[in-house]
């Protein structure tokens, strides 16, 4: 996520989107964030020009150094106002579930009175026995039913590290969709403050072969595709056909030609049908809005292909019911 620094701006949303033939989405990648601020965080959405700056390394660094753009978009001051204008968000686009994720109590808090939207997401944090324990009652209570943001990479570890093999047993002993990031931080990441493990060379899906190959009947999905390891990615789906990717961040974040040529490239190599929507939204509800134009208008996509990507692929992988998708696509009650 390219995030950029502070600024005092208030949210100006793009207009109510959804018609009443609007089709459904599912995002499958949601945050459900708690921040309260003194001042907003801006971000610059894909659809501008985007330059990532060079930064000389005897100068003093802060976010906004690192990239700029034209119109930058800002995020909410206050955890109420970023629930409530990500719920508003999704509603008028038609998403009719959302893959939530956050910490549980978070979550619980979100979900009230929108339990029909928001299916309940969690993650271990990495795969000591006390957090694994944690993970298998959430698990058993319904508080978790995906697994995500799997974060292995910011902690500098690879998926195949032994360690937390535990992890992905019991994601697959208990057959519970797993989604893990592999692609980029906020750009000049080398130079945040503060404990820093993520590295660029742990995106490599090759990562997930041997975790893949020992546990062939995990459900996973790559956050944001490996990024901009697409080459790698399409070796991977070829090879996995239990293998899914979103595109969360990078539909609306991402500059947009790279976007979507990445996309472009995925779907060219026949993988149309593993291509899940999401839009990553963690402090930016307007990033839902960016997300779904983007995929609807993109050139080389067909009119089912973008219903695949938006829908249906999410539906296929999270195993929802006929009746459950029936009921999707029929319009909401005002
Ligand atoms: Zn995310």
């Amino acid at each position: 996520m390219a995030i950029l620094g502070l600024a005092c701006v208030s949210i100006h949303g793009p207009a109510a989107a959804r018609s009443p033939r609007a089709r459904p989405i599912i995002d499958i990648h949601v945050h459900a964030s708690s921040r309260d601020r003194d001042r907003p965080v801006a971000v610059c959405p894909g659809d501008q020009e985007i330059t990532f700056n060079a930064v000389d390394p005897r100068d003093a660094y802060y976010p906004a150094k690192a990239s700029s753009c034209a119109n930058p978009i800002y995020s909410p001051l206050t955890s109420d106002e970023l629930r409530r204008g990500t719920i508003a968000a999704l509603l008028r686009n038609n998403a009719r579930h959302a893959v939530l994720t956050g910490r549980p109590e978070v979550v619980a808090l979100w979900r009230k009175g929108y339990e029909a939207l928001f299916i309940p997401a969690g993650d271990p944090g990495s795969s000591t026995p006390a957090q694994l324990d944690r993970l298998r009652s959430l698990i058993a209570s319904r508080a978790v039913d995906v697994i995500f943001e799997v974060g292995f990479q910011y902690q500098g570890k690879r998926a195949d590290n032994p360690a937390l093999e535990p992890f992905w047993a019991l994601a697959e002993q208990r057959d519970i969709p797993v989604g893990i990031h592999l692609g980029e931080s906020v750009p000049g990441g080398a130079r945040e403050p503060g404990p820093n493990a993520f590295r660029p060379s742990l995106t490599t899906p090759f990562q997930l072969e041997d975790v893949l190959r020992k546990h062939p009947r995990l459900r996973v999905y790559v956050c944001h595709y490996g990024s901009p390891l697409v080459d790698e990615m399409i070796a991977m789906l070829y090879f996995y056909p239990n293998l899914y990717v979103d595109i969360s961040a990078n539909d609306w974040n991402s500059p947009r030609a790279q976007f979507y040529d990445h996309l472009k490239r995925m779907v060219d190599a026949g993988f149309s049908k593993r291509i899940l929507f999401g839009s990553d939204q963690t402090a930016f509800p307007q990033g839902i809005d960016l997300a779904v134009p983007s995929v609807a208008a993109a050139p080389f996509l067909n009119a089912a292909q973008k219903r695949d990507i938006s829908y249906n692929n999410a539906a296929r992988f999270l195993r929802l019911s006929p009746a459950q998708i029936a009921a999707d696509h029929r319009p909401l009650r005002p």
